[in-house]
């Protein structure tokens, strides 16, 4: 799954790579797939992309915003998979959930590999979409200061724990189970350890390692075993992951342990 670094590098290169061209068809999926959300009938997105330029893209939390101007804006949110430029003269993939041709014939695909929203909505009202609306703010930006983070944690019940702050109910948006192990193995927290029990300390090491490992991330192009927007590996590799698992912890040499916890898999160090 992408999370909010893959999706900043991603909005970064559709504005170096797509920007400016101009849609000669727009298609859903060839691919049926269930846990694909689209908002428009085939034949309306068709209807509705042809003709459009591409605009600027940005991104927040996991949602990427592609302008296609005038009047639209083309939303993906919360996805996995492969979002790619192809030059003219590509080969198409097999598979796809959306693919918007260009007039120049190079074009953009969008492949799933969980589920991901797809969908087109007319300019702003893109702003008034579930999960869109209320989004919290998110670690890129300026509004998440440890006064908002400090205050977020008191909010939240007493049992929630370090991951589920991290991971759940998008209470820091953009954050997926991936980055979150780092984040955790970073700031020395055990994935079970309730918020409510954190050190003021610990709150401010918390809060710092979340921008810290998400500002590393960007600034390696991403996670390794993701692909941007040229189908290129990004050059960050994870601390804590499968590979992990039984090998020695980079810090302390302790052997990484792996629990099944809050719908996945956590790795840590013990000690
Ligand atoms: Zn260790």
């Amino acid at each position: 799954m992408f999370e909010l670094p893959e999706c900043v590098i991603l909005a970064r290169q559709m504005n170096g790579s797509l920007k400016g061209r101009t849609v000669q068809t727009g298609v859903l999926g060839n691919s049926p797939h269930k846990f694909v959300w689209y908002n428009r009938t085939h034949q309306e997105f068709e209807a509705l992309t042809r003709g459009k330029r591409v605009g600027d893209a940005a991104s927040r939390g996991r949602w990427l915003f592609v302008a296609l101007e005038p009047g639209h804006v083309l939303l993906l949110g919360e996805c996995g998979g492969k979002v790619l430029f192809h030059a003219a003269g590509s080969p198409m993939p097999k598979k796809y959930h959306l693919c918007l041709t260009f007039e120049d014939a190079s074009f953009f695909t969008v492949t799933t590999q969980m589920w991901g929203a797809m969908e087109l909505y007319e300019k702003g009202a893109e702003q008034n979409r579930q999960y869109v609306k209320d989004m919290r703010p998110t670690p890129v930006d300026d509004a998440f200061t440890f006064e908002y983070f400090h205050d977020l944690i008191r909010g939240l019940e007493e049992k929630r724990s370090v991951k589920g702050l991290l991971t759940q109910d998008q209470l820091v948006p953009g954050l997926g189970n991936a980055i979150a192990q780092d984040i955790m193995f970073r700031a020395r927290l055990h994935p079970k350890l309730p918020v409510s029990e954190l050190s003021q300390a610990q709150k401010e090491k918390l809060h710092d390692e979340i921008v810290k490992t998400v500002q590393d991330v960007i600034a390696r192009g991403g996670r390794c075993d993701e692909y941007d927007l040229h189908g290129r590996h990004g050059g960050y590799v994870r601390l804590m992951d499968k590979n992990a698992a039984g090998s020695p912890c980079p810090e302390c040499g302790a052997t990484v342990e792996k629990i099944q916890y809050l719908g996945g898999a956590c790795y840590y160090c013990p000690s």
